[in-house]
């Protein structure tokens, strides 16, 4: 009997494994991969991410992989651009995107080191119920764990959130698609600029790789597969020309593109009688932002929290779990709308105004990069006084 099972150990399982045994809690961390593995995913880690990471110890280790430094960004929206970094936070001047299987590999083990028990390759293909609580998993070998509680950290299509009967509560449509791969040969620091209807992303990685995705609206994705390579090298042509010069002087391509219909934004109840869920398993929105990881670390924080408030008996189970739902959208609302809006790829007039503000007025730029580095809420930064100050400015 363990009192926690932790289905999926990426960026939100195994943060959670290794805090909740950290705290003394017998853990099984399972996933049905066997680390190091890929996912889908364009890996940026904001500085708030960062700073987790540095507080779990963890971040030196990432530091030391060849992982490539980040301190410049362009970021434009059509006409308007800004280029700067975000003011250091809790000393964290920096930022990486690491391969995911640079970085699910350094968390996995964070977990075993901090005692809990891992078992990868192992598929969970069922909850087990009784008495209408979740008691246990069982295994596609049949295998049967029981514990005080079943935590889905098992990414968008969540077996947990669908056998425990998690329903989406807030959902806003997803527009757009990305494609991406990586190249070597190139010297590139961090841009995101958007064009008319398309996005090009574009960041070093380690060991002199650089990824660059493009984005469209889901509407084109059938004419864009027609022929992917052509149309992703004509997006980047038209968004930025001079990385679509580089890649023709010299740029080698080191793999295939990888492609997918982003799945629509969501928040899903995150707990109930047993079961709790974390990372995307139960709240999901746009990557454009570049949150997914990083916030994927604050709530795998936020929920070991309040786990052990249930686990030790300071509270009930039910009320620390509640709060951790509450918490997790009360802080992440603004951004979630926020990802929605600009994963359309075309921003609402008052939004586009305020991009002009920051193109303008450096003061405002910079506030811009804390939002996106996590020094700045999304609630202080929308504020409606504060919007109309920045477009004031920009007239
Ligand atoms: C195209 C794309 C680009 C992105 N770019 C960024 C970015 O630049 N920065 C950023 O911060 N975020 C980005 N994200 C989002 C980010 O990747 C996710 O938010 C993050 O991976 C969520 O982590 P997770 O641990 O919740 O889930 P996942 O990373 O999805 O991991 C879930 C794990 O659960 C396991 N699992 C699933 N079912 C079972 C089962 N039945 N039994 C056992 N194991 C199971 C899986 O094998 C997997 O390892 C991007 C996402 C996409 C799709």
């Amino acid at each position: 009997m363990y009192d926690a099972i932790v289905v999926g150990a990426r960026c939100a399982g195994s943060p959670v494994a290794m805090l909740l045994a950290r705290r003394g809690h017998r853990v099984l961390l399972v996933d049905k991969v066997t680390q190091p593995s890929d996912t889908v995913s364009t890996h940026y880690i904001q500085q708030y991410g960062l700073r987790k990471l540095k507080e779990w110890d963890l971040l030196d280790t990432l530091a030391g992989t060849g992982v490539t430094p980040m301190r410049r960004m362009t970021i434009s929206y059509r006409d308007s651009l800004i280029e700067g970094f975000a003011d250091p936070l809790d000393g964290i001047d920096v930022t990486y995107a690491p391969r995911r299987t640079v970085l699910d590999p350094i968390l996995l083990e964070a977990a075993d080191a901090a005692g809990a028990e891992v078992r990868q390759g192992h598929a969970v293909r069922e909850l087990i119920v009784e008495d209408g609580r979740v008691a246990g998993v069982q295994g596609a070998d049949g295998t049967r764990d029981r514990a005080s509680v079943v935590i889905g950290a098992d990414g968008s299509g969540s077996l947990v959130a669908r056998q425990a009967g998690a329903e989406i509560y807030r959902s806003l449509p997803a527009e757009s698609f990305v494609y991406y791969s990586y190249w070597s040969g190139l010297d590139i620091h961090f841009h995101s600029r958007i064009g008319v209807d398309q996005q090009v992303g574009a960041w070093p990685t380690g060991d002199g790789g650089t990824l660059i995705a493009i984005m469209k609206p889901l509407s084109r994705w059938d004419e864009f597969r027609s022929d992917v390579e052509g149309n992703f090298l004509q997006v980047v042509k038209d968004v930025v020309p001079d990385i679509a010069e580089q890649i023709a002087g010299g740029g080698e391509r080191t793999e295939p593109f990888h492609g997918i219909r982003y799945p629509d934004n969501y928040y899903r109840r995150s707990h109930g009688p047993g079961w709790a869920l974390v990372g995307d398993a139960g709240y999901h929105k746009d990557p454009i932002t570049g949150q997914g990881i990083s916030d994927a670390f604050v709530h795998a924080e936020l929920l070991a929290d309040r786990l052990h408030e249930g686990l030790a008996g300071e509270r009930p189970m039910a009320e620390a779990l509640a709060d951790y739902e509450r918490e997790r959208d009360e802080r992440t609302l603004s951004a979630f709308k926020f990802a929605a809006t600009i994963g359309a790829l075309k921003l609402p007039p008052e939004l586009e105004a305020v991009f002009n503000a920051l193109g303008r007025e450096p003061e405002y730029a910079r506030d811009f990069f804390n939002l996106i580095a996590g020094a700045i809420t999304g609630e202080r930064f929308f504020a409606p006084e504060n919007v109309a100050r920045m477009i004031g400015a920009a007239k």
